[in-house]
């Protein structure tokens, strides 16, 4: 059993989001505090808390969600874009259910804090 997330509230309809992308095997909607102008998490409907978690078995999942990452960042018309996985608290990770951030529409500067 994984921990129950807010997450798993949103794939259940209990929670409103802003979806941009569904199917099978995850969902996309923007972030409730986007840390630039497209700004959406792409989260398996499967219960994996973070990447460290996945194992062989997901191998065909994770590809997957890269792809509707890709997909989602050219439906909101980006070139550019960076994409996210933070993995554990001091990475910065708050949400307990695997996630993608896709982030653009700004410049982006490297290296994140
Ligand atoms: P993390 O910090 O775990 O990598 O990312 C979690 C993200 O989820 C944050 O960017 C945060 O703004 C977003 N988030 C947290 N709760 C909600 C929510 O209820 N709805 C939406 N759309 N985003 C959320």
């Amino acid at each position: 059993m994984t921990e129950e997330t807010i997450f798993h509230r949103i794939l259940r309809g209990e929670i409103p989001c802003d979806e941009v992308y569904s199917d099978s095997l995850c969902l996309a909607f923007r972030d409730i505090q986007p840390a630039a102008p497209v700004h959406i998490l792409v989260i398996p409907r499967k219960s994996l808390p973070s990447l460290m978690e996945a194992q062989k078995e997901d191998s065909n999942l994770l590809g997957h969600l890269l792809l509707v990452a890709k997909k989602v960042a050219i439906k909101e018309g980006l070139s550019n874009w960076r994409t996210v996985i933070n993995t554990g608290a001091e990475a910065g990770q708050t949400v307990f259910h695997l996630h993608i951030h896709v982030i653009g529409g700004r410049t982006l500067t490297w290296p994140p804090g």
